[in-house]
């Protein structure tokens, strides 16, 4: 690109422009000029005027000319930052192409941390001076360490040196280590390849082989590492984390749920003798900013992050791990939307580098993509060691139902007490949170719903209140009924995990009991809980899906799941996959020690179900295939593609009208179907009244084209807005 050749520019010449794409949902990169003196090329992030604002922005290239010459204003800083990547803004720019939003709105997720773009504060930083006459075994080790690494700030120097702050400061006093101010943070340590290698069994050694020369290869690969939980998948990709290091490569893992899992980091740094860096929204600012500088720096060399972190200013990135690819939690559902299961394997294309996507139970995607030999696949078939899956048993509520007023059946209230008796923790998993779903009133039979939302309101008794899982509206339990008035008339319908901590703690008093739920006790709490019943602090755990997620418990040997048929019920394309994923999760939280036979506890009013009786029998791959046939008779991802389009309006006259100007013109296609509009399941939230159009196309269709010429000559005035959502998960 030309632009690369601009360092000087002659005074005398008229200033070169540039485009400059701004992190702000606008069609297109604006032209400006760039002052003589000042050099930029692209990637470069500028502070450049915007209306009556100042604002940074990305040189995205050339000018694109068309904007009068006197209307171009010029940059007013070239930020001292290294310029953004190619592969990077092409990121940007494939990303926005394919989930149709403008390419500033993606370049937001690049832009994040401003903080960044400057250099940070200077810092003291020692090197070796003179030795000093007496050498202790200490002070050796603080030269040592200087000599292999470098000027080192004095904490960081006496971390490497391992020892106490007071040594480094002796020699400093003494002359003997010379100080610097350089310009610099705190970097991250260097994890060793070679730090503590683990003997793998030959399975996984062959994978782990396989992997790491894929890695050493470094051309773009998308793998498939499936393997049963507690299969050692974890060991199997470090080894590939491992080939990168040593590869001088960088490596980025993607985990759901990255803030709960301080155990991963403990694994990680008992394998390569230091934490990784981290990125998720837990991380204060002040490490947020350094992270992202020292990536755009190039000195991290492996990072876990939530989805975000494909937007952190890689270089030289040689690995992308997508760990429990299955899970839902990689949709973006709000601002960008997006996948970062897919947009992983597309940023590894971008990188040409190998990706692998690690799970217990593939999506449906993934499955079919290894089995059409997209994607490598590698097969993790037994426990590690002498550990064995868990056994799983249906009970069948029909026969059997509970006692009255009770939610779990005998059963299961004695498998509880029998894991407590051998000394080891049961879980109970319920995907709902708070205490009940529904409360009404038993003189009136008035239901509590949301004011904003067509959906219930849900007691969290813990907290005495009742909430809104969709808007997050809050209000105190009321001791009246709202409608009739009557006092201590209020029922709660159905139970929530609160619920069932009630009921079990009422069979064992004694017990430690831990509830869990994502609402409850902020994140440091969360992974605090987690942590203590990791260490084996807990007898009883009570949860919804955060406990079901990798987690390793070792003492965990019974799980029961309060109410298997609870996703069947969704309808949507995914509801039996997801459910399957979800119970074969939760029951593989068990036994995962060999010491210790895992055994599972299934509560169903439809036992016959046939994903229940594949995770009865153990049989995933027949499940899969089953499903396959349907999707593929259906015409349904992965073997056609989906879009769904959302109008939402505060007003649902204007929302109606919108949407009826829309279907008038949905252009005729034969391998694109427009179904709808219809209100959406959901057919209000946060007070907005909302339509949905579902696409249904053949995987070749031009389905981002056909959307953007459809949608082209409309503009969502007033209170409408419009949103687009490419593969979509979530249909309510
Ligand atoms: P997965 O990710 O497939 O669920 P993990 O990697 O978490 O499995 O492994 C399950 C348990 O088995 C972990 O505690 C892990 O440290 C242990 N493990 C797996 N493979 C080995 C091995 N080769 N040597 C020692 N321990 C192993
Ligand atoms: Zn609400």
């Amino acid at each position: 690109m030309r632009l690369e050749f601009i360092v000087h520019m002659p005074e005398s010449r008229t200033m070169p422009n540039v485009s400059v794409l701004i992190p702000l949902a606008l069609p297109g990169p604006y032209d400006y000029a760039v002052p003589p003196h000042m050099a930029v090329v692209p990637g470069s992030i500028v502070r450049v005027p915007l209306g009556q604002r100042e604002i940074f922005g990305v040189v995205w290239g050339d000018a694109e000319g068309g904007t009068p010459a006197h209307k171009i204003k010029a940059i007013l800083e070239a930020c001292d930052v290294p310029p953004l990547a190619e592969e990077l803004r092409q990121f940007v720019d494939w990303v926005a192409n394919y989930v149709m939003a403008p390419p500033g709105a993606v370049l937001r997720q690049v832009m994040r941390v401003p903080e960044a773009f400057a250099p940070p504060k200077p810092m003291t930083v020692f090197e070796a001076a003179e030795a000093p006459t007496r050498m202790t075994a200490a002070r050796q080790r603080v030269f040592d360490a200087l000599a292999e690494r470098g000027a080192m700030a004095a904490p960081e120097l006496a971390r490497a040196a391992a020892v106490s702050a007071s040594v480094v400061k002796t020699l400093a006093a003494g002359g003997h280590l010379t100080a610097h101010n350089v310009p610099g943070d705190k970097h991250f340590p260097y994890p060793d390849a070679a730090y503590h290698r683990v003997d793998l069994s030959a399975q996984q050694k062959a994978i782990a082989n396989r992997l790491a020369a894929s890695v050493t290869q470094q051309d773009f690969t998308p793998h498939l590492l499936d393997g049963v939980t507690g299969a050692g998948k974890t060991e199997v990709y470090f080894e590939a984390i491992a080939a990168a290091m040593e590869t001088g490569k960088r490596a980025l893992i993607l985990l759901p749920e990255i803030a709960l899992t301080g155990q991963f980091l403990g694994r990680f740094e008992a394998r390569f003798g230091c934490s990784p860096a981290l990125w998720h929204s837990g991380l204060g600012a002040a490490e947020r900013r350094r992270t992202w500088r020292e990536i755009a720096e190039n000195r991290v060399s492996v990072l876990v992050g939530a989805r975000s972190a494909l937007f952190l200013p890689w270089r030289d990135l040689g690995l992308v791990i997508v760990d429990e690819e299955h899970d839902g939690g990689f949709k973006q559902e709000d601002g960008v939307v997006y996948n970062a299961r897919d947009m992983a394997v597309v940023r590894a294309r971008l990188a040409a580098c190998p990706v692998i996507l690690s799970t217990a139970t593939p999506s449906l995607e993934s499955y079919v993509n290894a089995r059409e030999g997209r994607y490598q696949a590698h097969r993790l078939t037994a426990r590690h060691g002498a550990a064995r899956l868990p056994e799983i048993e249906l009970v069948d509520m029909r026969v059997a139902p509970p006692p009255q007023g009770a939610w779990l059946v005998p059963q299961m209230v004695a498998q509880v007490g029998a894991a407590i008796e051998r000394d080891e923790q049961a879980l109970l998993f319920l995907n709902r949170r708070g205490y009940a779903p529904l409360t009404l009133c038993r003189a009136c039979g008035h239901r509590y719903a949301c004011p904003d939302c067509d959906a219930w309101m849900v007691e969290h008794r813990f907290r005495k209140q009742l909430q809104c899982h969709h808007c997050g509206h809050m209000e105190p339990v009321p001791q009246h009924c709202h409608s009739c008035g009557e006092a201590d008339k209020l029922t709660a319908c159905g139970p929530g995990v609160e619920r069932i901590t009630e009921e079990i703690i009422g069979h064992f008093p004694q017990a430690r009991t831990i509830v869990l739920s994502s609402d409850m006790g902020g994140m440091a709490a969360q992974r605090e809980a987690i942590q203590r019943i990791g260490a084996g602090e807990a007898d009883i755990i009570v949860g919804t899906q955060i406990i079901a997620k990798g987690h390793d418990f070792p003492k965990l040997s019974f799980v029961g799941v309060v109410d298997a048929d609870l996703g069947l019920g969704n309808g949507d394309l995914r509801a039996a996959e997801r459910t399957y994923q979800l119970l074969s999760q939760v029951a593989g939280r068990a036994g995962r020690r060999a010491e210790r036979q895992g055994f599972a506890m299934l509560q169903s009013h439809s036992p016959e179900h046939p994903v229940l009786q594949a995770l009865a029998s153990g049989d995933r791959d027949g499940f899969f295939e089953r499903e396959i046939a349907a999707r593929q008779m259906a015409d349904m991802p992965p073997f056609g593609r989906l879009a769904a389009l959302i109008v939402s309006a505060t007003n649902p006259q204007e929302g109606l009208t919108f949407v009826r100007q829309l279907a008038a013109k949905i252009p005729p296609h034969k391998e694109i179907r427009v179904l709808g509009p219809a209100p959406a399941p959901i057919a209000r939230i946060r007070n907005r009244y909302r339509y949905r159009f579902l696409l249904k196309a053949t995987r070749e269709a031009p389905l981002q084209g056909f959307i953007a010429s459809w949608l082209k000559p409309f503009k969502a005035r007033g209170s409408v807005r419009l949103s687009v959502d490419i593969d979509p998960y979530n249909f309510l």
